[in-house]
């Protein structure tokens, strides 16, 4: 049965068994290619960015930029580039009509079927997909790091990339993961977007999403699903590192706080462009491949600074919920209150003035004493773990150092062919 994703297009893996590629990549100009495109290549090729085939043209670019959609109409709201100086341009003989090869680590990777070597203006593209052109935004700061020419055309991956420990288990691509769902005998699944080491906030952000999702279910039968789907690219420095992220995430369902019969990990390649509203989109997208039918969207989805109000996700998606095929569960924050001595949620109990709000400052002091802190916080299990990683994973720190960036565990590696 064919598998549906975004945009009403069928799933399909632009995947090629090495035994037929090794004759298709003789004699194609190489491309080295930086880790964002990488992570790029393996949405594309595995499915995470369907309809997408390729890197966009220019009437794609141009169409999501102006009307938040491809040029065949499906909703889209960030561009997906491949950007060469001229230089290269020339060097690779990169022309509409020819085909290249993409290489990641000095080994091949993908071909890219060029179809259109084209400019934008990036300022535009910049007010349009952040609302601000200003430099300082990360989104901004990526897109003019772009160099001057974009390419586009499709792309089939002739080489698969083997993800490194611990990652491994938590790479699950559309059609597996779909596969998966079938299993579990799901059939409502609700998608955590997360960049974070759990605390009981969002536990119950989680929590409260899966009674959300299960609406009218018989409530009896393990029919819903929580699927953590953890966005692992370039880290900046002082975010939890990726392995505290995906292993302690995991350990909620380990340790019992969830279970198999409703909750699985898993991670998807991608540079963060904190583009709120617009990520927001994007997310849904993204896990309307992976076989999700409801997702959580809480403050300030994929923000940044001050930029976005805490809503604007929110106010977006309705403009095009009645096109997607994924339905949003908002939240507020959720909160401690001394009070009812329980999580509680903004607009559920009435004791304002004695909430004490997660506040990410707050859970970094509690990480850095490293003092156990109380389990209605922090579960034990989730701070022991993140400490571990800290000594086994982050040279002493649970959060992104120089000595990380440089000397990390790379996420995947692609093998020689
Ligand atoms: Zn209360």
């Amino acid at each position: 049965m064919a598998e549906i994703g975004h945009g009403g297009k069928e799933i399909v893996e632009r995947i090629m068994e090495p035994k037929e590629a090794a004759s298709k990549i003789q004699g194609l100009a190489q491309i080295p290619i930086r880790s964002q495109l990488a992570n790029e290549v393996i949405g594309i090729t595995y499915g995470f960015f369907s309809p997408l085939e390729g890197f966009m043209g220019k009437a794609d670019v141009d169409s999501v930029v102006k009307n938040m959609r491809l040029a065949n109409g499906a909703v889209w709201s960030i561009p997906i580039l491949f950007d060469l100086s001229a230089e290269e341009v020339e060097k690779y003989g990169v022309a509409a009509g020819k085909s290249v090869l993409l290489t990641f680590g000095g080994n091949p990777m993908a071909i890219f079927e060029v179809e259109e070597v084209f400019d934008y203006d990036k300022k535009a593209m910049c007010q349009s997909v952040y609302g601000t052109d200003e430099a300082k935004h990360p989104g901004c700061a990526r897109t003019y790091e772009y160099k001057d020419k974009f390419v586009g055309g499709k792309l089939t991956l002739v080489n698969r990339p083997k993800i490194n420990a611990p990652y491994d288990p938590y790479f699950i691509p559309p059609l597996e993961m779909r596969k998966r769902f079938k299993e579990k005998g799901w059939e409502r699944v609700v998608a955590h977007q997360t960049r974070n080491v759990p605390h009981t906030g969002h536990e119950w952000l989680m929590k409260g999403a899966w009674f959300q999702a299960y609406a009218e279910l018989p409530i009896e039968k393990p029919l819903v699903g929580v699927l953590v789907n953890a966005i692992i690219g370039a880290k900046r420095k002082g975010d939890y590192i990726d392995e505290a992220i995906i292993l302690t995430q995991d350990e909620l369902r380990k340790s019992g706080y969830f279970g198999d019969h409703n909750h699985l990990t898993s991670l998807t390649f991608w540079d963060m462009r904190y583009a709120g509203p617009k990520e927001a989109i994007f997310h849904a997208a993204l896990r309307t491949n992976l076989g999700l039918s409801h997702h959580m969207y809480g403050r300030d989805h994929a923000g940044v600074g001050t930029y976005y109000g805490a809503y604007d996700a929110h106010h977006l998606l309705a403009t095009v919920q009645k096109e997607l095929s994924i339905v949003p569960v908002y939240s507020m924050n959720w909160l401690y209150c001394p009070h009812c001595g329980e999580i509680t949620s903004e607009g559920l109990c009435d004791h304002k003035k004695e909430w004490q709000k997660f506040s990410g400052t707050v859970i970094r002091s509690i990480v850095q004493d490293g003092v156990k802190p109380p389990r209605l916080i922090f579960r034990p299990e989730v701070f022991d773990l993140v400490m571990e990683c800290a000594d086994k994973y982050g040279f002493g720190s649970p959060f992104v150092t120089d000595e990380y960036l440089e000397k990390r565990i790379p996420v995947f590696e692609i093998p020689p062919m």
